[in-house]
């Protein structure tokens, strides 16, 4: 299994840095876990001995933006928490991700109210609507692997200088 079952015969292969990058980008999402309210518990159910996050090699919730390129946003994002959230993604280095975990992250859920945001691609760039109230830890894990599967189509070149997006929230109520 692994480069052992390639390197056996002739001790080398041939591949190119976007295959070799991308390989090592997607074995290796550290999620930045951004729980905010009841989605979060689902959101911690995934690292349990049953669903195993871990299988996946995305294990490393740290809490720390620096070493994280998957931010998981789960819950309800309020107007006076969203600069926190967005301020936190900011931090995160670049190539880097976005979950919007739950109904209430997507779209403001249940709470039609003055205080939600209603949907966090207001001032993030979401990449993957986890739908559920909440969402079960598998329907997350499924999420992690179509993650994978886009990261593993990127080629190295298309991270280069990209300007970060320019996001602020909007005040829709
Ligand atoms: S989507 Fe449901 S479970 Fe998730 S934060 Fe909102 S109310 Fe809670």
């Amino acid at each position: 299994m692994g480069l052992e079952s390639l390197l056996k015969e002739d001790g080398f292969f041939t591949t190119k840095v976007d295959a070799l990058a991308a390989w090592a980008r997607k074995s290796s999402v550290w999620p930045m876990p951004m729980g905010i309210s009841c989605c979060a518990i689902e959101m911690m159910a995934s690292g349990d001995p049953k669903y195993d996050i871990a299988r996946f090699g995305s294990e490393v919730m740290r809490f720390t933006p620096r070493q994280c390129d998957l931010m998981i946003v789960a819950g309800t994002v309020t107007y006076k928490m969203a600069p926190v959230v967005k301020k936190i993604y900011d931090q995160m280095p670049d190539p880097k991700w976005v979950f919007a975990m739950g109904a209430c992250t997507a779209t403001g859920g249940i709470y039609r109210t003055y205080s939600v945001v209603q949907g966090i691609d207001q001032f993030l760039p979401v990449d993957l609507y986890i739908a559920g109230c909440p969402p079960r830890p598998d329907n997350l894990l499924n999420a992690l692997i179509q993650i994978q599967d886009k990261i593993g189509r990127t080629k190295v070149a298309q991270f280069k200088n990209s300007k970060l997006p320019d996001l602020n929230v909007i005040q829709n109520n």
